[in-house]
C-alpha cells in the first residue's frame, strides 16, 4: 500500500478487512509492505511528506488489526532487495508490456497535474513484479481490478524462469470481495473527492460528517417515501448495523422513519463500532518511536528472506560474480 496519507473506512472495511482474514487464517505467511518507493515514483516533487506518512499508514494498520507478530510488517526502501531484482527484470522486461498495462495509462489520466513521464513511473510494474516475486509469493490477495497487474508479474516470472531456469513461482490471485463503502456525499470513498471518513477521526468528527451525509434525493419531505438503496446511510447500515437493516429498509420505504433519526442512529452505532480502532490508534500514533522499532523489526525480517532469494536469483542469471 502506497504510503500517501491516512486511510479512509473504504481501506477498513475492504483491503484491510481481507487483509486481516489472511493474517488469521493460518494459512499463509503474509507480507505487509508500506510501498514508499511507488509512492515517491508519483510523489517525487513532495517526497517530504512520505516519511510522516509511512508512520500514519502503519498506525493505520495496527489499529485495524494488523499484527506484526503474526505478519512481516515493513518498508519497501528499507529492504533494498527489491529495487535490485526490479533492475534485474527491467533488463528482461520488453518495453511494450509496460506500455499497454492498462493501469498506466489509467494513472497518469487520473494523476494528469503531475508529470510522470519517468522510467521510474513507467516502470513500477516491474517494481510491483519484484516486490512480489522476491518473497517468491505464491499468492496475493487483488481485487477484480489489479488483475492485469499480477498477470504481467505472472510473465516476468515466466520470462526469467524460461531464460535461467525455473526459480519463480506464478503467483495466484486470491480475489477479495469488499463491500461497497460510499463516502459522504454517494461517491465512491476517496480522499481526491473530500468525502471521507477517516480511521483516525475523532467521534465528533465521525457524528458531524454522518449527519452531512447525501441520502435519497428523492426523500425532500419527511413523509416522502425513500430508496434505501440510494442512500449512502444505509450503505453503512448494511456494513455495521446487520439486525436492525431490514427495519430500517420497510421504514425508509413507507416514509416511518426520518432521515436526521436514521443518521443519528448510523452516527452513533459507527462511533461504538470504530471506537475501540480509535482509541489503539491513538496508543500507536503518541508512540511513534515504537512504530519505528516495529517497521525495522519487520524490515530484518523481511530483508532475510529477500536477501536470500536475491541472491539466487542473481546467481541463476549470471550476475553473482563471488558468493
Ligand atoms: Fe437513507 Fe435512512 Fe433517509 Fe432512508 S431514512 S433515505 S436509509 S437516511
Amino acid at each position: 500500500m502506497r504510503p500517501t496519507g491516512k486511510l479512509h473506512l473504504g481501506h477498513y472495511f475492504g483491503v484491510l478487512a481481507s487483509w486481516r482474514r489472511f493474517q488469521e487464517s493460518g494459512e499463509y505467511q503474509c507480507y505487509y509492505m508500506v510501498a514508499d518507493w511507488h509512492a515517491f515514483s508519483s510523489e517525487y516533487k513532495n517526497s517530504s511528506v512520505l516519511n510522516r506518512n509511512i508512520i500514519e499508514v502503519a498506525a493505520d494498520w495496527l489499529a485495524s488489526g494488523i499484527d506484526p507478530a503474526k505478519s512481516v510488517v515493513f518498508v519497501q526502501s528499507a529492504v533494498p532487495e527489491h529495487t535490485e531484482l526490479a533492475l534485474l527484470f527491467s533488463m528482461i522486461v520488453p518495453l511494450p508490456w509496460l506500455e499497454r498495462n492498462p493501469t498506466y495509462k489509467e494513472l497518469k489520466t487520473e494523476l494528469k497535474n503531475k508529470d510522470l513521464h519517468t522510467i521510474g513511473f513507467l516502470g513500477y510494474p516491474v517494481l510491483q513484479a519484484a516486490d512480489i516475486l522476491i518473497y517468491r509469493a505464491n499468492s496475493v490477495p487483488i481485487g477484480e481490478d489489479q488483475l492485469p497487474h499480477l498477470e504481467l508479474t505472472r510473465e516476468i516470472a515466466r520470462r526469467f524462469n524460461n531464460f535461467y531456469g525455473d526459480y519463480f513461482p506464478e503467483p495466484a490471485a486470491v480475489l477479495t470481495e469488499t463491500p461497497k463503502v460510499p463516502g459522504t456525499d454517494n461517491r465512491k470513498m476517496s480522499k481526491s473527492y473530500d468525502n471521507c471518513l477517516y480511521i483516525s477521526d475523532s467521534p465528533q468528527t465521525l457524528r458531524e460528517k454522518v449527519l452531512r451525509m447525501v441520502t435519497d434525493p428523492a426523500r425532500v419531505r419527511r413523509n416522502d417515501p425513500g430508496h434505501p438503496e440510494v442512500c449512502s446511510v444505509f450503505a453503512f447500515h448494511k456494513i455495521i448495523n446487520l439486525d436492525e437493516t431490514p427495519q430500517i429498509e420497510s421504514d425508509c420505504q413507507s416514509a416511518g422513519i426520518g432521515c436526521f433519526d436514521c443518521k443519528k442512529n448510523m452516527a452513533e452505532k459507527l462511533i461504538n463500532y470504530m471506537a475501540p480502532v480509535y482509541e489503539k490508534r491513538l496508543g500507536w500514533i503518541q508512540r511513534p518511536g515504537q512504530i519505528i522499532e516495529m517497521l525495522n523489526d519487520g524490515n530484518q525480517r523481511a530483508g532475510t528472506v529477500a536477501g536470500d532469494n536475491l541472491k539466487k536469483a542473481k546467481k541463476m542469471a549470471g550476475m553473482l560474480w563471488h558468493e
